[in-house]
């Protein structure tokens, strides 16, 4: 009989997998403590998170993109069909230094959106694909193991240089959303030396946790082609 265990998760390829997810913890929790320091800095302009992106917005002759609270933490975001940009509680209401940062690197994709940013056009034209293999990934696994389908490995080695390739086109669209950001909130002066310093620490530890998942990406492609090859 077919055991999963032994073939799967008992072999040693899965050590390759350990670095990646070192890096991407310790990104996660960088990222969870530059926010819970610069959410508790509030600016002295006194500007909120709303308020920033509006302003932002405007300044790019983008007055028609809606700005909305929505739920959860860090649950920030641009939706570029709505033409939404949605800013978790805390963001939206609040006048701190992550806030403003965070407002303004969504901002940040709805500048990408208006001007064409070709990176973004790329993510949202494949981000569905993606999104449904990468779905559907573990039960293919799962299934296509325990009923002996040959391909089953290769098929995975595929999803996971998909979700690769997702990765990598999506850190030029985060990295640039951050430097229009930091951008517009200099010539907006909207913060100081000081607060701008802090907002751009903020958001280079959001762009770590991008940096760790290609890496985890990277990984898998790799550990799964050399179990591809063994059979
Ligand atoms: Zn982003």
């Amino acid at each position: 009989m077919f055991n999963f265990a032994n073939y799967y998760y008992l072999d040693w390829t899965i050590l390759l997998i350990i670095p990646g997810i070192i890096v991407a913890m310790w990104a996660q929790s960088k990222v969870n403590r530059a926010y819970q320091t610069y959410s508790k800095i509030p600016v002295i302009s006194g500007i909120t998170g709303r308020e920033t992106a509006s302003r932002i917005l405007a300044a790019n002759g983008l007055s028609n993109v809606q700005i909305a609270p929505t739920g959860g933490r860090l649950s920030d975001n641009y939706n570029p069909r709505k033409k939404t940009l949605n800013l978790s509680e805390s963001n939206f209401s609040g006048s701190s230094v992550a806030a403003v940062a965070v407002a303004a690197h969504e901002s940040g994709h709805a500048i990408q959106h208006g001007k064409g940013y070709f990176p973004l056009n790329l993510r949202n034209l494949i981000a569905p694909v993606v999104s449904i293999a990468s779905y559907m990934l573990w039960p293919i696994l799962i299934l296509g193991l325990m009923m002996g389908f040959a391909d089953t490995i290769s098929i995975a080695v595929y999803i996971f240089l998909a979700i690769f390739v997702f990765q990598i086109i999506t850190l030029p669209v985060e990295f640039n959303a951050s430097s229009r950001a930091l951008a517009a909130l200099q010539s907006e002066n909207v913060l100081t030396d000081e607060e701008l310093y802090g907002a751009k620490k903020m958001l280079e530890a959001a762009a770590l946790t991008y940096v760790a998942a290609t890496l985890v990406s990277l990984l898998n492609v790799l550990r799964f082609s050399i179990l591809s090859r063994r059979r």
